[in-house]
């Protein structure tokens, strides 16, 4: 039995607790990223995301702005007074020219909250790294995102390499499965997922963007999830998601929406989310 906080405390903000969480920002940070902080505070955000380091199909395409992304996210967050999250994607990874970054510690010094992602979050050793460093960094908030093609009890058993430390501050987070043939979106939805989670004592998020992979979907996917029992959303987020299409920083531009369309969230936001607590 993996035993987590109920509720993870980052600052002055509660996960897990009464309130809904808004997590809001780009698919990857770029020099636009102090415009969007201000932009998605102003309409709720309680935490800033951003990929520093992008997890990418094609090891030629745009990897992310990495430690100078990390800084940038950083600062960003501090001029609004808002948490930040960013993914590790790993230990750590080699430039071209053969320097080495320290991925996951560097990661660990700028982020609140560490985010581990749905493809390099099943691996076990990894999970060791960041189960033990983050739990020497004073335990810093996990959020584990559902790896890809692992069932429900196989995630909440790995997330025993997280807590073997002590690190108790674990939030889950659901961002589709692996596509089924009868679906149109990105992924096929877990959303029934969140109330099995929930009822083993995990703080669920739910992230539609990843899940439909197309900003006409993305309010309505998290409404439902906040409906459905979710402790919040992670939404990416951009004042110009079409500007991700262009030239080398390709990234999940049809799945971002404007910060001014997150304010259709904020009923389900502001009054708990309408549970059915069937
Ligand atoms: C992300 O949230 O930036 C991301 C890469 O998502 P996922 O790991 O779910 O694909
Ligand atoms: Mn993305």
């Amino acid at each position: 039995m993996v035993e987590v906080n109920k509720t993870v405390k980052v600052g002055n903000l509660i996960i897990g607790g009464e309130k809904k969480i808004l997590i809001a920002g780009p698919c990857a940070v770029d020099d636009k990223i102090e415009v969007i902080a201000e932009k998605v505070k102003a309409q709720g955000a309680h935490i800033l995301r951003g990929g520093a380091f992008k997890p990418r199909t094609d090891p030629n395409s745009f990897q992310g702005d990495e430690i100078e992304g990390l800084k940038a996210l950083k600062k960003a967050g501090d001029k609004v007074g808002l948490p930040v999250i960013t993914e590790a994607t790993g230990i750590a990874r080699y430039k071209k020219d053969g320097t080495k970054i320290n991925v996951l510690e560097s990661v660990i010094e700028y982020a609140d909250i560490i985010q581990l992602g749905a493809r390099s979050g099943g691996q076990q050793d990894f999970l060791n790294n960041v189960g033990y460093l983050t739990h020497k960094a004073g335990d810093k908030p996990i959020l584990y995102k559902r790896p890809l093609g692992i069932s429900i009890p196989q995630y909440v058993q790995s997330i025993g390499f997280l807590t073997q430390f002590g690190n108790k501050n674990i939030i889950c987070c659901l961002r589709g499965e692996q596509k089924a043939e009868n679906t149109t979106l990105r992924y096929k939805s877990d959303m029934n997922q969140i109330k099995t989670l929930k009822e083993q004592g995990f703080i669920v998020i739910y992230d539609p963007s990843h899940t439909t992979g197309d900003r006409n979907l993305v309010i309505e996917y998290a409404k439902k999830a906040l409906e459905e029992g979710a402790d919040g959303v992670m939404i990416e987020t951009h004042i110009d998601p079409n500007y991700e299409y262009c030239g080398e920083r390709v990234c999940d531009g049809m799945q971002m929406i404007l910060p001014e369309e997150l304010s259709e969230l904020k009923k389900h936001l502001l009054n708990g989310g309408i549970r059915t607590c069937k």
